[in-house]
């Protein structure tokens, strides 16, 4: 369980922010270890596939905007889920590649939902406060749409295990992701705290 490891992307607003000190920050604070990191501009297809790595995405992305409208008693863009996730898609496609990105690999235990705990709900307007997207960005489903565009949310995280295994091996060579021990791992993993007293 220590070993779980989970894909964070900066993506270009958060860099353009000038926040990618504050981002890293907050998961080094909480304990996790960074196995790699790269600053790459991706193209289209390689964030198409990206997003669509899992069956089910669209699916899931559409379903949940339109949960998102009804929940505030406005009427979504759409009833039809895959409609929606295609825009989103198109818009995801010119948000990602607008920019360097930097994309990083986070290790240790339940790093999968620790880090989307810290990383808050998908849209800024309704991230709880605390959360990188609740305290530093203020977007939401309207004012992305109006503007023909994604919303702009500072960071993407892995969703489950599998999801990560899958992201992680898109974005990075194996070779890439490094082995080695945080000392702080001792204390934050050993039974018995042991070798703190001289
Ligand atoms: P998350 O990034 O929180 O895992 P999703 O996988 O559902 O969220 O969506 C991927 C990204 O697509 C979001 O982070 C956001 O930038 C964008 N997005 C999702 N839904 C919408 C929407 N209804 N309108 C505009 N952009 C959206």
């Amino acid at each position: 369980m220590q070993k779980e490891r989970t894909l964070v992307l900066i993506k270009p607003d958060g860099v353009q922010r000038a926040l990618i000190g504050e981002i890293v920050q907050r998961f080094e604070k909480v304990g996790l270890k960074l196995v790699a990191m790269k600053m790459m501009v991706a193209d289209a297809k390689h964030v198409e596939e990206h997003y669509t790595l899992d069956p089910e995405w669209r699916r899931i992305t559409g379903e949940k905007t339109i949960k998102s409208y009804k929940e505030k008693g406005l009427p979504p863009p759409s009833e039809d889920p895959l409609e929606i996730t295609a825009v989103i898609l198109k818009n995801l496609m010119k948000y990602m590649t607008a920019g360097p990105v930097v994309a990083m690999v986070w290790e240790g235990a339940h790093a999968v939902k620790i880090v989307r705990k810290l990383v808050g709900g998908t849209e800024p307007l309704t991230s709880d406060v605390g959360t990188i997207r609740g305290d530093y960005v203020l977007d939401s489903y309207q004012l992305s749409d109006t503007g023909k565009r994604s919303v702009r949310n500072l960071v993407h995280a892995s969703g489950s295990v599998p999801e990560a295994e899958n992201e992680i091996k898109h974005w990075f060579d194996k070779k890439d992701l490094i082995d080695y021990h945080l000392v702080q791992e001792q204390i934050l993993y050993d039974v018995n705290l042991d070798g703190v007293l001289e």
